[in-house]
């Protein structure tokens, strides 16, 4: 599927492709794939967290308009990029979430001074 998908979107994809698993089987399969560091996670909003095929360490743009995710190079390229100040931790990842308007949503905004959503948009 590729981008950035949610646990949800992957179940839909596989029940539109005639594959029958359980949502609970697609959760445990991401959960697995992101141990052995196959898959990447984004917490990208209130409850909503997206999977990704990982090959880089990344961190995200996450538009509060449109709520696009946008891939943002990571300045040092591995993990943990930055460290916890607690005692004694241990900081293995360290995941950044910029919150924003993308692009598209800045020029929107220039021309028109309120977006309304589009009725039934889910994103
Ligand atoms: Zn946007
Ligand atoms: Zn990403």
């Amino acid at each position: 599927m590729g981008g950035h998908r949610s646990a949800e979107d992957i179940a839909g994809e596989l029940k539109r492709s005639g594959a029958r698993l359980a949502r609970g089987s697609v959760y445990n399969s991401v959960a697995a794939l992101r141990s052995a560091g196959l898959v990447m996670a984004a917490d990208t909003g209130p409850g909503r967290t997206l999977y990704e095929a990982s090959d880089m360490w990344h961190h995200h743009f996450v538009c509060r308009v449109c709520g696009s995710v946008t891939d943002v190079e990571c300045v040092t390229g591995e993990k943990p990029c930055l460290e916890a100040e607690i005692p004694s931790a241990r900081t293995e990842e360290a995941q950044v979430i910029f919150r924003g308007v993308c692009p598209s949503c800045t020029e929107d905004s220039r021309g028109v001074a309120t977006r309304r959503p589009t009725p039934g948009a889910r994103r």
